[in-house]
């Protein structure tokens, strides 16, 4: 019999993906939407603040466990910047175009070009579990003015890969899934859920 799992995130590519690779553990991974849970507040500044308070809401309002994942893009000439601020850096709306210019703009004057990707993921029993699950994953690379490729989202057309000669954008679906942040984070959640099992 399955065992429930409510994924904080009503994307439907992150609820194939975490659904395919979580099933052989027998989690039947569904929306929170499907619970009528609304889009938990991410205040804070890190990133693993803001997946433990989304995992949290959603096992408060649902009673089954919870999942939830926060990620973005850090330059390291930034401070970390974008960072938690990742998908709204120019502002609102939210537009991958300006935010891309931004961050263009921003490290034009800079010589360290280096930024990464992060991902971390939080797996909540309960609400009140007092030892949630964390799993990370970092993707190195380097911001690039100058935009290449039609795949993936967000910073991918930017983000440049220098061993590969390559940006995010010119890799295959499943290539950026074994590489990624969030394909890394997500295989030590596996493993750290197989082993709590
Ligand atoms: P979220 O945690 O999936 O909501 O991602 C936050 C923001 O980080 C996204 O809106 C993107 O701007 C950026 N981001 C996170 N992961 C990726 C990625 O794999 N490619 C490009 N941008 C990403």
């Amino acid at each position: 019999m399955p065992r429930t799992l409510v994924l904080a995130s009503n994307n439907p590519g992150k609820l194939k993906e975490f659904g395919q690779l979580l099933a052989p553990l027998g989690y039947d991974v569904r929306p929170q939407d499907e619970f009528n849970v609304p889009e938990a507040d991410e205040p804070y500044p890190t990133f693993v603040e803001n997946a433990l308070a989304k995992a949290r809401h959603a096992a408060q309002l649902t009673g089954w466990p919870a999942l939830a994942d926060d990620s973005g893009i850090c330059a390291n000439a930034l401070g970390g910047a974008p960072g938690v601020w990742s998908a709204r850096y120019a502002g609102e709306p939210k537009s991958d175009l300006r935010n891309n210019q931004k961050l263009v703009a921003d490290l034009a004057a800079q010589i360290d070009k280096s930024a990464y990707y992060y991902c971390v993921l939080v797996f909540v029993r309960h609400a009140n579990d007092p030892q949630p699950i964390i799993a990370e994953g970092r993707w190195n690379g380097e911001i690039r003015a100058e935009p290449s490729g039609q795949n993936g989202f967000g910073y991918d057309p930017h983000f440049w890969l220098p061993a590969i000669g390559k940006t995010a954008a010119e890799l295959p679906a499943e290539e950026k899934n074994r590489l990624s942040h969030r394909g890394q984070a997500l295989r030590v959640l596996i493993d750290k859920l197989k082993q709590s099992n």
